[in-house]
């Protein structure tokens, strides 16, 4: 292994910024656009739409009551007490589905359920709870003013509206927003091909048998799952030992598809091939080598004629955080989104940090609810190669320029996990 003032020496550290923009720049959307594809419904989540979407129809429908009771007319209600009820006819009833041709006039009323469609003349629904039916007649204990408990055609949603706009990652919501207009496909784009391979002559399969100086591949799992939270397919091409043309010959292969991530040999030591390689094997090669975030600085980003290439360090931490900065957003301009959703949430750091000066550091933090507010005690600012601090934690701070976190600090937390709740009363 070579000193980091070496490699700083030879790379310089781009700041993440720096890098983010080097790369993605050099994204060809010319050789990387996806193809527009339907699919149904069921389909449909985390997926991203590739058109604009609108609804054909009013939502809702048609005008209808919002509560069960009585469609009335609100005039009719006027002065109505607990004391003084009104008494009014019922001259029949409406459910949810129900065609019916009644007309309510004064002094007459339709019992009507929530959803279904309002009658003619009345304005307005008293709710059930305020009312004591009495065979053919019903009364009435307060007033009501017009409009109350109707839902107007298209209040929701106007016909020839955009609903959800192309970029969209669609979440169970919005899938339930397509359904309520009537549309059962919808075109999204197609998910693009990721492959992914880890270097590293010391590694072998979980599930093997471990030999001597041998370690468990585990970037390869954890990027994977990754990939897959981001909309995009993972094309495993398993494991291959440090020799260049081993390397040479997986990168080959791997580069038939959407982009590429290589785990491990991306630093400067004798066997980190990696970047090299990338750079003999098409233009422009390596456009970002060296990037100052702890852990992850020795991560290279490159392209092969075009195909996005992020050559993540081997050490655990280090693979996850360049892959959640630097493949994350490469899925998302490959998709044309933002999403998925991300949590993230402003907290209490419950005790001062060493941060790498110089650098973005990754924090990892453990994030509880202290009666209402977010604490967040930290893990690990180091130990790029200690994978249970990121399993152990459900948070990550990440912050640049500054020496130290005082005790107390607010900070943003980027969320990994669930927050263990500590609710107010004690109740759990
Ligand atoms: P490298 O970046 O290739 O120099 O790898 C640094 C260290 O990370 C190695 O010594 C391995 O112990 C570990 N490592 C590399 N690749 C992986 C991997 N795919 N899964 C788990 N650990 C790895
Ligand atoms: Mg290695």
């Amino acid at each position: 292994m070579q000193s980091k003032s070496k490699h700083r020496q030879r790379f310089g550290y781009s700041t993440i910024q720096e890098a983010l923009e080097k790369f993605l720049s050099n994204v060809d959307d010319s050789k990387i656009s996806l193809a527009v594809e339907i699919v149904s419904l069921e389909d449909a989540k985390d997926r991203v739409l590739a058109k604009d979407l609108a609804s054909r129809i009013d939502l809702p429908p048609f005008k209808r009551a919002a509560m069960d009771g009585y469609a009335v007319l609100a005039r009719d209600t006027k002065g109505a007490s607990k004391k003084n009820p009104v008494l009014l006819d019922v001259i029949g009833s409406i459910s949810a589905g129900e065609q019916t041709s009644f007309r309510v006039k004064s002094t007459k009323v339709v019992g009507i359920a929530t959803g279904a469609r309002m009658p003619k003349g009345a304005d307005a629904v008293m709710m059930v709870e305020y009312t004591q039916r009495q065979n053919q007649k019903v009364k009435i204990f307060q007033e009501v003013e017009s409009g109350k408990h109707v839902a107007l055609k298209g209040e929701d949603v106007k016909k020839g509206q955009i609903v959800l706009q192309k970029g969209r990652w669609l979440t169970p919501q919005d899938v339930g927003i397509i359904a309520a207009t009537g549309i059962n496909k919808v075109h999204v784009f197609r998910k693009p091909r990721i492959a992914i391979f880890s270097t590293g002559s010391e590694l072998v399969e979980p599930g093997s048998v471990n030999g001597a100086g041998c370690i468990f591949e585990s970037n390869r799992r954890m990027i994977s799952g990754m990939v897959t939270e981001y909309g995009a397919d993972v094309v495993d091409l398993g494991i291959c030992k440090d020799d260049r043309d081993a390397i040479k010959a997986r990168l080959k292969k791997a580069l038939v598809f959407d982009a590429v991530i290589v785990s491990g040999g991306s630093s400067v030591g004798e066997k980190d091939f990696v970047p090299e390689i990338i750079n003999e094997m098409g233009k422009p090669g390596v456009v970002v080598h060296g990037i100052a975030m702890k852990p992850g600085s020795p991560t290279a980003l490159g392209f092969v004629n075009g195909k996005p290439i992020i050559a993540v360090p081997g050490y655990p931490v280090s693979a996850f955080v360049a892959f959640y900065i630097f493949g994350r957003a490469l899925l998302q301009k490959i998709l044309k989104t933002l999403g998925p959703k991300e949590g993230r949430l402003m907290a209490r750091i419950t005790d001062e940090v060493k941060l790498h000066e110089g650098k973005y550091t990754f924090l990892r933090v453990k994030v509880i609810n202290d009666n209402g507010s977010y604490l967040a005690e930290p893990i690990s600012a180091a130990g790029a190669s200690l994978l249970s601090t990121l399993a152990y934690s459900n948070g990550m701070v990440i912050i640049g320029n500054r020496n130290k976190l005082r005790k107390g600090e607010k900070v943003e937390v980027v969320l990994l996990g669930g927050i263990r709740e500590n609710f107010i009363g004690g109740a759990e």
